[in-house]
C-alpha cells in the first residue's frame, strides 16, 4: 500500500487527494489526473455526474472476513452497457476491485502475470484463452469502452487511456482481463458473492436521479431512471422507440400493437425473492417461431439487486435474472446441461418479436432483437435462459416459477387466468414415476414386516418435552429433569434434542438414572450447525437435531440427568436447547388401513404426475429429445 497524496490541481490549483496507492482522482473542474511520483499526467476520463447507485466512496462492508473501504470506482461504459469497478481498500493490505452492475457484484483479484503478457491475450480474437499458468479458459465476453468516468479515487495498473475487457469461464473459475493500454492489462480471478454478503454500510441514500431525454419524434421530454445501465426506452408520449448506443440516440420505429393491458403499471413497486423493486419496463412479446406463444415481461429495478425480469404467460409467472454464474458457453448447443447438481431439459427455441413496450430497459434491446435467439432449459421450479445476440454473444438468466399466490398479494388487478402447466411450474408431485411405484412397494413390503415381527402394540408416551437455558455465565451446565415411571418389563426410549445453533455446537452428556436402585444408563451425543457462502453458493454442515436411543430399559422409577456443552464464542454459542423424552416406540394399530393408505399415496400421485408432465411437454418440440 502506498502512501497517500494530497496534491494540487496543475489546471485550477484545488487540491486533488489520492488515497494509499491510489493513483488517478478527478478534480471539481472536471480534469482527471493520474499520478506517478510527484507528477500528475491529465487522463482523458470524465466525472460521474448525478449518481444514484447504492455504492459511494467512503461505503464500507466486509467480503470472507475482509473488511474493505471504497475509495472510488470507474465507471466504465461499453457499447450498449455500462459496468462499475470499485477500488476497495482492504484490512489485509491489498488493493480489490468491485465490479458492480445489473445487480451482479464480482469481488476481482489481480493474478500475479506480466502486463505485456496479459496485454497480447488482447491481439487475439480466439475462442479460448489460456494463462501463463497453463489454466485454459473459454472466452465468454469482449467489450471495448466507449467512455470512462471516475467518481473519487481509484487504483489502475498504469497511466490508462482505454478500459477493455476479456471475460471468461471454466467449470469452477472465471476471470476477466483489463486492458487499460496497448501493453499494460490485468487479470483478476472473480468471485461471485450476494449483495447482502458484503454487509455495506454507509451507503448512499440519494434517491435515483433520472437523466433527461429528448424524443426525436415529438420532442417530448422522457426521464431515463436507470441510464446508463438502461440503452434504451421508449418515449411516454408518441411511444416511439429509442436507443442509446455507442453515444448514438438512435430511433426504432412504433409500436405493432396498441393499448396493451398489463397487470402492473411503470413505478409500481414488486417484492421479489427478496428483493424490492419498482417496475420500469414494460413488454409484449410473441415467439415468431412458434406463432403461438405471447407474454408479457415486466422489467423491474432496484438498486441493490439490479434488473429482474418478471414474465407471464397463460397466467403464469416466471422470474429471471442475468448472472455470471453459467453454464459453459459450449453447453448451450445441448439438450441437456448438468449444471449446479441439477440437469436443465432444453424446453424451447425461439425467436421474438417485441410487439409492445413501455418505458425504459437495460441494454440495446430494440435494435436487432428480433435476431437474438433464445432458449429455454427447465428442472422446475428452476429455469435458465440463455440469449445469444447478432455477435453471437450469449447472456444467461436463471430464473424460477413464481407461484400466482405471491403476485396477487401484490396487486388489486385482476390477474390472467391460470391456463395448462408453464414450462418451470414444479409438479405437485416432486418425484419421478418410479421412484413413486418402487416407494410404494417398499412401503408396503416394511409395513407387512414390521407388523409380523412386533406383533405388539407401542405406547409412544412422551415424558416430557421441555426447553432449557444457559446461564450466562455457565458454558457447560448440569440439568435434571423430573422424575418418571417406566412401566413395561423392558422397552425403549428415545430423547430427541435440537438447539437453534448457527456457525456453532453443542454437546450432551446424558445419563438415566434409576432412583430406587441407582443403575445408571449414560450415552453422549454432540450437534453442530455451520453455513456460509462459496464461489457465491450456499453450504451449509451438520444437523441442528439428534436421537439419542435407550433400549431394554426394565421398569422403574427414573430420572435424567442432561450435561450441556456449548461453544464459548460469545456472539455464537447457543443459549436455549429442546429436548424431548418418547417412551415405547408405537407401531400400525390396523395393518389393512395403513396398506391401504401406503398405496393410495403413489397411486394418486402416479396418475397426478402423469397429467403434470404430459401436459407441461405439450407445448415443447424437444418433449423426446433424449429423454
Ligand atoms: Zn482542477
Ligand atoms: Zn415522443
Amino acid at each position: 500500500m502506498g502512501i497517500s497524496k494530497l496534491a494540487t490541481c496543475p489546471s485550477c490549483g484545488k487540491p486533488v487527494y489520492f488515497q494509499g496507492a491510489n493513483n488517478v482522482a478527478g478534480c471539481g473542474c472536471e480534469k482527471v489526473w493520474y499520478r506517478s511520483g510527484d507528477e500528475l499526467k491529465e487522463v482523458k476520463m470524465e466525472l460521474v455526474r448525478g449518481s444514484s447507485d447504492i455504492i459511494q466512496p467512503g461505503t464500507s462492508g466486509s467480503w470472507k472476513a475482509i473488511a474493505f473501504i471504497v475509495t472510488g470506482r470507474l465507471r466504465v461504459l461499453f457499447e450498449d452497457q455500462a459496468y462499475n469497478y470499485w477500488t476497495l481498500d482492504c484490512n489485509d493490505g491489498f488493493t480489490r476491485h468491485l465490479a458492480e452492475g445489473y445487480g451482479m457484484y464480482t469481488i476481482c483479484e489481480a493474478l500475479p502475470f506480466k502486463d505485456a503478457t496479459i496485454a497480447r491475450k488482447f491481439k487475439a480474437d480466439a475462442q479460448g484463452l489460456t494463462l501463463p499458468d497453463d489454466r485454459e479458459f473459454s472466452v465468454t465476453a469482449r467489450n471495448e469502452s466507449r467512455l470512462i468516468e471516475v467518481e473519487g479515487n481509484v487504483f489502475v495498473q498504469g497511466l490508462p487511456d482505454r478500459f477493455n475487457s476479456i471475460e471468461a469461464v471454466t467449470d469452477a473459475e472465471r476471470v476477466e482481463l483489463v486492458a487499460y493500454s496497448e501493453t499494460v492489462a490485468v487479470a483478476f480471478a472473480c468471485y461471485e458473492v450476494e449483495p447482502e454478503l458484503l454487509f455495506l454500510s454507509n451507503v448512499r441514500e440519494a434517491e435515483p436521479e433520472a437523466k433527461l431525454f429528448t424524443c426525436r419524434n415529438c420532442h417530448a421530454e422522457n426521464h431515463i431512471l436507470t441510464y446508463p445501465y438502461s440503452h434504451s426506452w421508449v418515449c411516454a408520449k408518441c411511444e416511439t422507440r429509442h436507443s442509446y448506443t455507442g453515444g448514438q440516440l438512435a430511433t426504432h420505429g412504433g409500436q405493432h400493437t396498441h393499448d396493451h393491458e398489463f397487470c402492473f403499471d411503470i413505478g409500481e413497486r414488486i417484492s421479489l425473492e427478496g428483493g424490492d423493486y419498482q417496475v420500469v419496463g414494460l413488454a409484449y412479446k410473441y415467439d415468431t417461431d412458434s406463432r403461438t406463444d405471447y407474454w408479457h415481461e415486466y422489467t423491474l429495478y432496484s438498486r441493490l439487486h439490479g434488473f429482474m425480469f418478471l414474465t407471464e404467460s397463460d397466467g403464469h409467472w416466471t422470474s429471471l435474472k442475468e448472472t455470471r454464474h453459467t453454464p459453459r458457453p459450449g453447453d448451450s448447443r445441448l439438450h441437456r446441461i448438468a449444471f449446479d447438481n441439477q440437469q436443465f431439459r432444453r424446453y424451447s427455441k425461439y425467436h421474438y418479436r417485441m410487439l409492445y413496450a413501455l418505458g425504459e430497459f437495460p441494454g440495446d434491446v430494440f435494435s436487432r432483437h428480433e435476431d437474438i435467439e433464445s432458449m429455454d432449459y427447465i428442472a422446475p421450479p428452476e429455469i435458465l435462459s440463455v440469449e445469444k445476440d447478432h455477435k453471437k454473444r450469449l447472456t444467461w438468466f436463471r430464473g424460477k416459477y413464481v407461484p400466482r399466490g405471491v403476485i396477487a398479494a401484490q396487486t388489486h388487478n385482476l390477474l390472467p387466468q391460470t391456463v395448462g402447466i408453464a414450462p418451470a411450474q414444479p409438479p405437485r408431485v416432486n418425484v419421478s414415476t418410479e421412484t413413486i411405484v418402487k416407494s410404494g412397494g417398499i412401503a408396503l413390503l416394511l409395513a407387512m414386516l414390521v407388523q409380523i415381527l412386533t406383533g405388539s402394540m407401542h405406547s409412544n408416551r412422551v415424558i416430557f418435552d421441555s426447553n432449557y437455558n444457559f446461564s450466562d455465565s455457565l458454558n457447560t451446565q448440569l440439568f435434571i429433569s423430573e422424575k418418571f415411571e417406566l412401566e413395561k418389563q423392558s422397552s425403549n426410549l428415545e430423547l430427541d434434542f435440537k438447539a437453534p445453533l448457527e456457525n456453532t455446537w453443542l454437546e450432551l452428556g446424558v445419563t438415566l438414572v434409576n432412583a430406587v436402585n441407582g443403575s445408571e444408563y449414560s450415552a453422549e451425543q454432540g450437534i453442530e450447525f455451520y453455513s456460509g457462502y462459496e464461489d457465491g453458493e450456499r453450504w451449509t454442515e451438520g444437523d441442528r437435531e439428534e436421537t439419542i436411543h435407550f433400549t431394554k430399559i426394565p421398569a422403574g422409577t427414573y430420572f435424567l440427568q442432561m450435561t450441556a456443552s456449548r461453544d464459548s464464542n460469545m456472539y455464537t454459542r447457543a443459549g436455549i436447547f429442546t429436548t424431548k423424552l418418547v417412551y415405547d416406540a408405537t407401531t400400525y394399530r390396523n395393518i389393512w388401513i395403513v396398506v391401504i393408505l401406503i398405496l393410495l399415496g403413489p397411486l394418486v400421485m402416479g396418475i397426478m404426475r402423469y397429467y403434470t408432465e404430459n401436459a407441461r411437454w405439450g407445448n415443447s418440440e424437444f418433449a423426446n429429445s433424449s429423454k
